[in-house]
């Protein structure tokens, strides 16, 4: 399959050469062609999947095939300045947006608008803005006051101008949910209600997300209209190309020192640390530091300015190892990035996926370590069994938990671990290599309880939280 046969306009296939992109994933093989019939879509898929470029494509295609605009209309900007030049009072225009695409971060908004910015790059009259919370309003005002014909939106700040009359949706011709799930679990589906019910009946509805179970579903079903529904199952949901493994950690300084071992491997170029708070973030972003690695915090308290600045420096290689929480991370689309370590685990086994989804990009290998307290097991177990993947234990000569809840049974040279090596969960046996969490050997499938780490319940079974980038 390739773009030319999904029947793309020349422009994006010649931005799309540009990019690099030879063929279509699974995700925009199904989906672009539904989405250029004017289908609404309902797809589940994980971030790293191509979906942005399923989404956009389509659209853009649409935009591209449009007769251009009236020779002689001017945009809002225009009008208010020519009013000036007049001496008149400007009339205030609001944005009409043809396109607008719904977020739940700031970071996976920009990581939109740019992928929109890279395939629209020979179409000419087409502008894509973001629209974020922590964005100065009086920047924002002026890109919305050029009658941007796509919006990027967190639905926060959205929502802010929509109630101050500065978006029109009458001319609404494509919705895009990104992450549906996701911006339900951050306790956006009021915002949500709200700006689609401000859109027309009559636009093409798309809805992406991690599951279309749930609650997510039913919103699916009221906002869409008798939609396509396209489920990809493949490599990129299951992270297949990421080999993930547990270290048992006895306290916080043999976690530190497993940590610091860990991120000296010569296989790793960039790495991402969880942590489970913004403050944890920040001490070992310092003590890292210290340490002389090239790290960097990033989580929801810093501003946006600093934010994007610790972004840059990540995707220029200058950071080498980015300590975030889960907000601010979600979606981070950087290749570099070899590694994800788990200093925290998530609280929900859905962030776990999305956590180690920051490597194995774009077509690559990665690595995922979690970093397990002793008591911490049930909690491996419940990723495990949402994964449907098993974890294989592992254990680095000289690091050796003292307490052997899991038997020490790798002789690994420290380092040895390859990107890769585990595809699938199924790791290579040999010497003491190629157990799973429940002491089973890897890819053995289901595990039976008794072998396993019988660790206390860790408590995790509180309400979703309800925080956003707003
Ligand atoms: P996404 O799931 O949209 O975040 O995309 C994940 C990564 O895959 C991004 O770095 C995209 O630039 C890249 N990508 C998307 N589609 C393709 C494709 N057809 N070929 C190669 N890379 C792609």
């Amino acid at each position: 399959m390739t773009f030319e046969s999904l029947g793309l306009h020349a422009s994006i296939i010649k931005a799309l050469t540009d990019a690099g992109y030879t063929q279509p994933t699974s995700v925009q093989e199904q989906a672009i062609p539904a989405a250029i019939a004017g289908k609404d879509l309902l797809v589940s898929s994980q971030t790293g999947s191509g979906k942005t470029a399923a989404f956009m494509l389509p659209a853009l295609h649409k935009f591209a095939s449009l007769p251009p605009a009236p020779v002689g209309a001017k945009t809002p900007n225009q009008e208010t300045q020519a009013a000036r030049a007049r001496g008149d009072r400007p009339r205030f225009r609001p944005a009409q947006p043809k396109m607008l695409v719904l977020t739940p971060t700031r970071e996976l908004a920009l990581q939109v608008t740019t992928a929109t910015d890279k395939y629209c790059a020979h179409m000419r009259r087409l502008k894509a803005v973001s629209i974020l919370g922590g964005m100065p309003y009086p920047k924002q005002m002026q890109l919305l006051s050029r009658n941007p014909e796509i919006l990027v939106a967190t639905p926060g700040r959205l929502i802010d101008h929509m109630d101050s009359g500065k978006i029109d949706f009458s001319q609404l011709e494509i919705l895009v949910l990104d992450e549906a799930d996701r911006m339900l679990d951050m306790g956006f589906i009021d915002d949500i209600e709200k700006i689609v019910g401000a859109t027309p009946a009559t636009r093409q509805t798309m809805l992406f997300s991690a599951t279309l179970d749930g609650v997510v579903g039913n919103m699916a079903k009221r906002i869409t209209n008798n939609p396509q529904v396209i489920q990809i199952a493949g490599s990129a949901t299951k992270h297949e190309n990421i080999s993930q493994r547990v270290h048992f950690v006895d306290d916080l300084s043999h976690k530190n020192r497993i940590l610091d071992h860990l991120l000296r491997d010569v296989t790793m170029d960039q790495a991402v640390v969880f942590t489970a708070t913004k403050r944890d973030a920040d001490t070992i972003a310092d003590r890292l530091n210290i340490a002389g690695f090239a790290a960097a915090a990033l989580h929801g308290d810093m501003h946006q300015g600093a934010r994007n600045r610790t972004l840059d420096s990540l995707r220029r290689g200058q950071v080498r190892v980015l300590v975030a929480t889960d907000v601010a991370a979600r979606g981070i689309d950087v290749p570099g990035i070899t590694h994800v370590f788990n200093y925290d685990l998530p609280k929900f086994p859905e962030d776990y996926v999305h956590r180690i989804g920051r490597t194995g990009r774009a077509g690559r290998n990665g690595v995922a370590i979690s970093l397990v307290n002793h008591a911490e097991g049930m909690h491996v177990k419940r990723i495990e069994r949402f994964t449907k993947q098993p974890i294989p234990v592992d254990v680095i000569e000289g690091f050796e938990p003292k307490k052997s809840a899991v038997p020490a049974r790798s002789n690994r040279k420290p380092g040895g671990w390859r990107p890769g090596d585990n595809r699938g969960g199924a790791r290579p046996t040999g010497a003491g290599g190629g157990r799973n969490f429940s002491g089973k050997p890897a890819g053995a499938g289901s595990r039976p309880d008794g072998g396993g780490y019988k660790g206390a319940r860790s408590g995790d079974s509180g309400a979703r939280r309800s925080y956003g980038d707003r």
